[in-house]
């Protein structure tokens, strides 16, 4: 089993991948240590959509265990194969969910963290029931209010939530936002975790390459960070 997997991990983007991973996550026990927080409570998505096979294999081999992926279809392709492999894998769907493909996604991620209007809260909820299955759901809050982006908006979070959790039965364990380019992300770290701790809702997931350390120092409890552990993606 070790050589096997010494082999596999030995490619140049291989040993690339585990040193970045390695770099993240001391930043992110640094990022922890300067806000009086525990690393333990920030964990790292790795998020692998686009990246190449060996580079998602490469991280898997270098003990993480956490990944995002934004589309159900891309992730179901890959997915099984390394999750034979790696059963303590955990997957997070970070991308926009078509109603058409909820049955597909609560089968096969782990937490859906994009839920963002009240017509996918209830087809999620009755999928969950028809698999006798329970997902972790965060929901994504589109703090820049910006017209093409998913989300709820930040006035309408309070409300959303409390109607996934009364109305449709759904564990709202955590928050997502991608703040808008060009911003100061820290404004919008602040109004989501603002958000979070009135509606008493525990996980965090904000914060991607450019700006994690950033989020970790704002409360984020998840942290989504592609490019700066894969390497940059190649287009669809
Ligand atoms: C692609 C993506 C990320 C990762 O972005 P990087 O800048 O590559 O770290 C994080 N969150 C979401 C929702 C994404 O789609």
């Amino acid at each position: 089993m070790n050589d096997a997997s010494t082999t596999q991990a030995s490619s140049d983007e291989a040993v690339e991948v585990a040193a970045n991973l390695e770099e993240i996550n001391a930043k992110i026990s640094a990022a922890a240590r300067r806000a009086d927080r525990p690393a333990s409570d920030i964990a790292l998505v790795a998020v692998s959509k686009v990246q190449p096979f060996e580079r998602v294999e490469a991280a898997c081999l270098a003990g993480h265990r956490l990944f995002g992926e934004n589309r159900v279809q891309e992730a179901m392709e890959r997915w099984p194969s390394l999750r034979a492999r790696f059963p303590d894998l955990k997957l997070h769907l970070i991308g926009p969910l078509q109603t058409n493909k909820v049955a597909d996604a609560v089968g096969f991620f782990d937490v859906i963290e994009s839920l963002d209007r009240p017509k996918l809260a209830a087809a999620l909820k009755r999928e969950m029931d028809k698999q006798g299955v329970h997902r972790p759901c965060y929901i994504q809050v589109n703090t820049g209010e910006e017209p093409q982006k998913a989300g709820v908006m930040p006035l309408d979070a309070d409300s959303f939530i409390a109607r996934c959790r009364d109305e449709h039965g759904l564990d709202i364990a955590g928050l997502m936002c991608i703040p808008p380019q060009g911003e100061e992300p820290a404004l919008h770290f602040a109004l989501l975790r603002e958000i979070a701790l009135r509606n008493g809702v525990v996980s965090l997931s904000m914060g991607m390459s450019g700006d994690f350390e950033t989020a970790i120092e704002l409360g984020a409890t998840h942290v989504r960070v592609g490019t700066a552990v894969f390497g940059a993606r190649g287009t669809r």
